[in-house]
């Protein structure tokens, strides 16, 4: 084994100059360097194979990342629909209050035209308005608690080299999320996505039934 004195490539014996700058090669290693090369080398690969580790994602965790993004952009649109029908709702309530024609009383009860102090068809307004802002309120929680999965599950690195720059900067040169870290992540990202999957799927049915 001979290692090349101006760039450090490891190769073999038979040749003379280096194969990765072309500087001529002296005498051959002692072996002693030379299983010190072996396990520095290995050591390396043991690293490499730990960090693909932390980052392999098996695909039902992609799958969660992908129905997460998926999710959040249905969210945006039912939380769109509803603020819009909130609205209209609150709109024909006025309309139709004004078509009865209120006179208040000074009380601060409602005293319609016709004398009478009550029309049940408005009634019925408060009660959609109530039943579509619960509605958002549970879209609005479920796109909140996705937001997290989504980055984890499609964006393992990025988040990897964020929890690393945020853990050098509390513990100092050389922390790194490990393997515990990583794992309990996930675990904590699979239990906000069960949550998140479940008010969407939640909103979007009390919406269509509405
Ligand atoms: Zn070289």
């Amino acid at each position: 084994m001979k290692r090349c004195s101006s760039c450090g490539a490891v190769q073999s014996d038979s040749r003379t100059v280096c194969i990765d700058c072309g500087a001529r090669l002296g005498a051959p290693v002692s072996s002693d360097e030379e299983a010190a090369i072996n396990e520095a080398t290995l050591d390396k690969i043991d690293r490499a194979g730990e960090r693909t580790e932390l980052f392999y994602t098996p695909l039902i965790l992609r799958i969660f990342g992908f129905v997460s993004a998926a999710s959040i952009a249905a969210l945006v649109i039912l939380l769109c629909i509803t603020s819009s029908r909130v609205g209209s709702v609150r709109r024909e309530m006025e309309d139709r209050m004004g078509a009865l024609g209120v006179v208040t009383d000074g009380s601060g009860d409602l005293v319609f035209a016709d004398g009478s102090t009550e029309h049940s068809v408005l009634l019925e307004y408060p009660e959609k308005i109530y039943e579509l802002e619960e509605i958002s309120m549970v879209a609005l929680i479920s796109l909140v608690l996705l937001i997290i999965p989504m980055l984890i599950f499609l964006f393992p690195k990025a988040i990897w080299s964020l929890d690393t720059l945020v853990m050098r900067n509390a513990y100092g040169v050389g922390a790194e999320p490990t393997f515990i870290w990583v794992t309990a992540a996930r675990v904590v990202s699979v239990i906000m996505f069960a949550l998140g999957a479940a008010g969407t799927v939640y909103s979007i049915l009390a919406f269509v039934r509405l």
